[in-house]
């Protein structure tokens, strides 16, 4: 056989998804593992959004559509912009995408040339570096600040003549950080002074815990430059429907249908009405499930600060990342074999020494898996 793409193989796979299918694996041979590895709402998608698909599938919506996505939805997407997230939109900017993952992927696959550099500010979910791979740029890490856990001014020193766009994911993957206005304002004003590009991926954003969400594009002339990045999965319990959606501006967006035409052709036509009954219908469902995960928020980041873990400010998304001050890898071998507890160790998202646990997990679940993680650090399992 001759060699297959180098550039593929150069990308490594995806540790939430690896580690949360060895966890499915194991639960399979009949081991009993609670997992707090994946990023998954538990909740069921709302009825209204899943009638609304049953619906258009019994009408007959099963046929090629446009390929941004249905009229019904781009429109809904655009007046959700300038309803919810205080910036400008037209139809023409929006693109209806597989996921909020292929969002990412089609968007850099517009913007970037072979080198291009795009700066992440880590710790950074998993999916990112390897869409700026894949489209054949190169990422420049760059941490947080792991005191205040923002972006501070020495992020002007990533900065080269390659750089073409920084990317910001806040609420955060996995750190559960919410952007301040502070730092948003300092990259705003970054992306100004050396022309950049923006990623802002916003798919927590209705996640949040006494916090406000600000949308990037919302802060000065930043609409002009950046391509925000939302979905369905996290906010509606969406995840299997493979819907998710992107704004830009209008030079990008075009670029990035070609690479939606020429791959997917446009996502699940009738999953597309899922979304517009999503948008346009009744929002209790998202406040419903946000409480849920506040409480269960609440009782973890006790449990383990009381168990000795610091905690990053947990504002945000439903992750608590804890330092563990050690081999992570290490830690969450341990836990997963010997406690039968699922966890992601930081080192996938460049931040060694730390772990995520994911707290989309029903309240005794979460009891339960706390109970094996406090024998195990007490050593009385
Ligand atoms: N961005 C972040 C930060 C995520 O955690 C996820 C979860 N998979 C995604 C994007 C992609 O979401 P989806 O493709 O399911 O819309
Ligand atoms: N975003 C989720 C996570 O980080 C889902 C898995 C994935 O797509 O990476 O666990």
């Amino acid at each position: 056989m001759k060699a297959l793409s180098n550039r593929i193989a150069g990308v490594a796979p995806s540790a939430t998804i690896e580690i949360s299918d060895i966890a499915k694996k194991m639960i399979r041979e009949g081991i009993d593992v609670i997992s707090l590895s994946i990023g998954e709402p538990d909740f069921d998608t709302p009825q209204h959004i899943k009638d609304a698909c049953i619906e258009a599938l019994r009408r007959g919506e099963t046929h090629y559509v446009p390929s941004s996505g249905i009229p019904e939805l781009v429109q809904a997407i655009a007046e959700k912009i300038r309803r919810e997230n205080g910036f400008d939109c037209t139809p023409s900017q929006v693109i209806a995408t597989c996921g909020a993952k292929h969002a990412i992927y089609l968007a850099m696959q517009a913007v970037l040339n072979p080198k291009d550099e795009v700066i992440l500010i880590d710790p950074a979910w998993v999916s990112y570096e390897p869409c700026v791979q894949m489209a054949g740029g190169r990422v420049v890490h760059f941490p947080m600040n792991p005191r205040t856990f923002q972006v501070d001014d020495s992020i002007q020193d990533r900065i080269t003549p390659r750089t073409k766009m920084i990317l910001l994911n806040s609420p955060s993957n996995p750190a559960g950080t919410v952007m301040e206005r502070h730092s948003l304002q300092l990259v705003a004003d970054l992306c100004e002074d050396y022309d950049l590009f923006a990623l802002s991926d916003e798919i927590y954003e209705k996640l949040v815990y006494g916090r406000e969400h600000i949308s990037f594009a919302s802060v000065g002339d930043m609409a002009q430059r950046t391509i925000t990045v939302n979905g369905f999965s996290k906010s509606f319990a969406m995840t299997g429907w493979r819907l998710g959606y992107a704004v830009a501006p209008p030079e990008v967006t075009r670029q990035m249908l070609t690479v939606q035409q020429h791959s997917v052709t446009h996502p699940t036509s009738f999953a597309m009405w899922g979304g517009v009954a999503a948008l346009r219908g009744d929002q209790d469902t998202v406040e419903m499930m946000r409480r849920e995960f506040d409480e269960r928020r609440t009782y973890l980041l006790e449990a383990l600060r009381g168990m000795g873990y610091a905690v990053a400010p947990a504002d945000g998304a439903f992750y608590a990342f804890i330092d563990v001050k050690g081999d992570d890898v290490a830690v969450a071998r341990h836990w997963l074999m010997q406690g039968h507890v699922a966890v992601t160790p930081g080192t996938a998202f460049y931040a060694p020494g730390w772990v995520r646990l994911s707290y989309a997990t029903a309240l005794p679940y979460l009891k339960e898996a706390v109970r094996r993680i406090y024998l195990l650090r007490t050593g009385s399992s």
